[in-house]
């Protein structure tokens, strides 16, 4: 594995960190306190062709790889956590799942549009009592003639308010251990039946839009069923497995605006005489934070490295999904410390990072679901 990035890796980390510096950085703290969703920055992002960074170009992508994917969450995450998370959500979960697993027919129809940056799409897993245990699904598909009924309620699905659809996981059957079937299936956002409110009031990532959704007799035809009707609970392991290398990079992002900040204060900022940065308590601070977001960004490189070369990648995304939201969420308290009281502040924007980077450590499975995945890997 090389550990520098490649020129056209380069060349992206530089073009979407102007973008991102220009375009998003200025309204985080507005779209954060209005809680904010901007579709506008999502056109843009679709414009420049962020949508459809590690997508084929004959699926209207730009053929790069999931490290210039892992790069560009970075970015937009420095300038903003909730825009990041919104990114990483239609790259990871709305269009990826079709990407893997949809039919030549559904590519066309789906895919071609979320990575042209024509439209956006969700990934509905979590449901009120269903979390962490997805095989507890409730929600359920019949068949009855050529079409699905689909019957559930799903909660905080990222971005399905501005989606064209969103993929549903639900029961179709038993096996015969008696356990839940889950399929997963293409619902178009104005079916009939389909409704989505997106009123949650969401400590962090609020310039992320939220929503639950409720689905009443929705019938959508049987061609919308997504892979194998039988392996969408393995379907959706292997998309949350790539979904956690985005969420990482989002980490680092973030982990990296909260450290730039704390740095440049520690040099301005005068007591007893001298620079903050003087005193070594501080200076152990910050040599700990970059030290923790360069391992991180290491192993983001890495398990990003390992899924582009087809190699087995589950227990390093994991790797680095645990390590980079818990560092990370590490490195913005750590970061408020350096800034005082004025950290406390919302004037700062440092404690915006400390609640943006809180659902690093939540979404896409757990830090402890982290310890579970990797703890199974090892055989236990
Ligand atoms: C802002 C936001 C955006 C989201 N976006 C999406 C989305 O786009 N699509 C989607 O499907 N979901 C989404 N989610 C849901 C998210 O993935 C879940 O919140 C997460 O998987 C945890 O599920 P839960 O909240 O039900 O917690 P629970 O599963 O109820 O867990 C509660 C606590 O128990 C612990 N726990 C549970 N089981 C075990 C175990 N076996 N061993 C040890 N500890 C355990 C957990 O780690 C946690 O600490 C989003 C959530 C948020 C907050």
């Amino acid at each position: 594995m090389n550990f520098e990035l490649t020129k056209e890796q380069q060349m992206i980390k530089e073009m979407v960190r102007e973008f991102a510096e220009k375009e998003i950085a200025p309204n985080a703290a507005k779209w954060d306190e209005e809680a904010y969703f901007s579709i506008e920055i999502f056109k843009k992002m679709g414009e420049l062709g962020l949508l459809g960074i590690p997508f084929p170009e004959e699926y209207g992508g730009a053929g790069g790889d999931t490290i210039s994917y892992a790069v560009a969450v970075e970015e937009i995450g420095r300038a903003c956590g909730g825009t990041g998370l919104s990114y990483a959500a239609a790259v990871s979960l709305g269009a990826s799942p079709i990407y893997y697993f949809g039919t030549e027919e559904q590519k066309q129809k789906w895919l071609v549009p979320m990575a042209k940056g024509e439209a956006l799409g969700a990934f509905g897993l979590t449901e009120p009592n269903a979390g962490s245990d997805a095989g507890g699904t409730r929600t359920r598909a019949v068949l009855d003639g050529d079409e699905y009924v689909i019957n559930g309620e799903k909660c905080w699905i990222t971005n399905a308010g501005h989606a064209r659809q969103v993929i549903v996981t639900a029961v179709t059957g038993k096996d015969d251990k008696d356990k839940n079937i889950i399929s997963a299936f293409i619902v178009p956002t104005n079916a009939p039946g389909f409704t989505i409110q997106c009123n949650y009031d969401k400590m962090g990532v609020r310039a992320s839009n939220t929503c639950e959704l409720v689905l009443e007799n929705v019938r959508v035809p049987k061609e919308n069923i997504l892979g194998d009707p039988a392996k969408g609970f393995k379907q959706f392991l292997y998309t949350l497995d790539g979904g956690r290398i985005s969420i990482a990079a989002l980490a680092v992002g973030i982990a990296q605006a909260a450290f730039e900040k704390a740095l440049q204060y520690a040099k301005e900022r005068k007591q007893f005489g001298q620079s903050i940065s003087k005193f070594q308590a501080i200076q152990f601070k910050l040599a700990d934070m970059a030290m923790e977001i360069e391992l991180a960004r290491s192993m983001v490189y890495k398990a990003a490295w390992l899924k582009d070369q087809g190699k087995p990648f589950t227990k390093e995304a994991s790797f680095a999904k645990l390590f980079a939201s818990e560092a990370g969420f590490r490195i913005c308290n750590q970061a408020i410390q350096i800034h005082g009281g004025y950290g406390y502040m919302k004037e700062y924007g440092v404690e915006r990072h400390l609640r943006d980077i809180k659902l690093m450590e939540i979404g896409e499975g757990t830090s402890e679901i982290q310890r579970l995945v990797i703890a199974r890997q090892l055989g236990c």
